[in-house]
């Protein structure tokens, strides 16, 4: 099992989708769930479209709620003898200290403990051309500016939370996606 995270831009979703995919596990994105349940027109995507296209964070009791139902249904799954996935990928979660601290309430509870957290670590002028490069509705330079000014304030603090629990490695996300991801597979081992 494997928890990352990093700063917007930094390549987290496309070296999450390959690595889940190479190791069967489950690829949880809460950015590509909460843009699910917009494209969907929900009622919870209605409520996160605003939030999430002034940058700011969806509230932890959606995305708590989005994470917790994906990770018990999976359990759930497995105690059925459904062989699909085993383990998971959490990407872009959690954001602040509080979904933290819900994220290990939850896995003690499945029984289920991170493994290993991945920061993938690149310079701020590098994360901006990547987002402008990426072109999706959030990605313009006033969102981009608050979204590295969140996660500074709100994310960042997270990578003493879990270098303090033993458990963070860090990546330096520049280069090819070949040789980040190359990176990553000797962290794991
Ligand atoms: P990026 O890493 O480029 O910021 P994501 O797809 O991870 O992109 O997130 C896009 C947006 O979705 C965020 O700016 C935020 O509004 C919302 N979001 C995603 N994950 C979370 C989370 N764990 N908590 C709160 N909001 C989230």
């Amino acid at each position: 099992m494997l928890f990352r995270s990093g700063p917007p831009g930094a390549g987290k979703g496309t070296q999450a989708q390959q690595l889940a995919q190479g190791q069967g596990l489950l690829h949880l994105s809460t950015g590509d769930l909460l843009r699910a349940e917009v494209a969907a027109g929900t009622a919870l995507g209605q409520e996160a479209a605003a939030v999430m296209a002034r940058g700011e964070l969806v509230s932890d009791g959606l995305v708590l709620a989005i994470v917790r139902s994906r990770l018990e249904q999976q359990a759930a799954d497995r105690q059925q003898g459904d062989s699909g996935t085993s383990g998971w990928l959490l990407d872009g979660f959690p954001r602040n200290r509080a979904q933290a601290e819900a994220l290990e309430a939850l896995l003690a509870e499945l029984g289920q403990p991170i493994e290993l957290v991945v920061l993938m670590e690149l310079d701020d002028d590098l994360l901006m051309q990547r987002l402008l490069g990426r072109g999706r509705a959030d990605d313009n330079a006033e969102v981009i500016r608050h979204r590295l000014t969140v996660y500074r304030d709100q994310t960042a603090p997270l990578i003493a939370y879990y270098r303090e629990r033993g458990l963070l490695a860090s990546v330096d996300a520049q280069g090819s996606i070949e040789a980040i991801a190359a990176r990553i597979q000797t962290l794991l081992g």
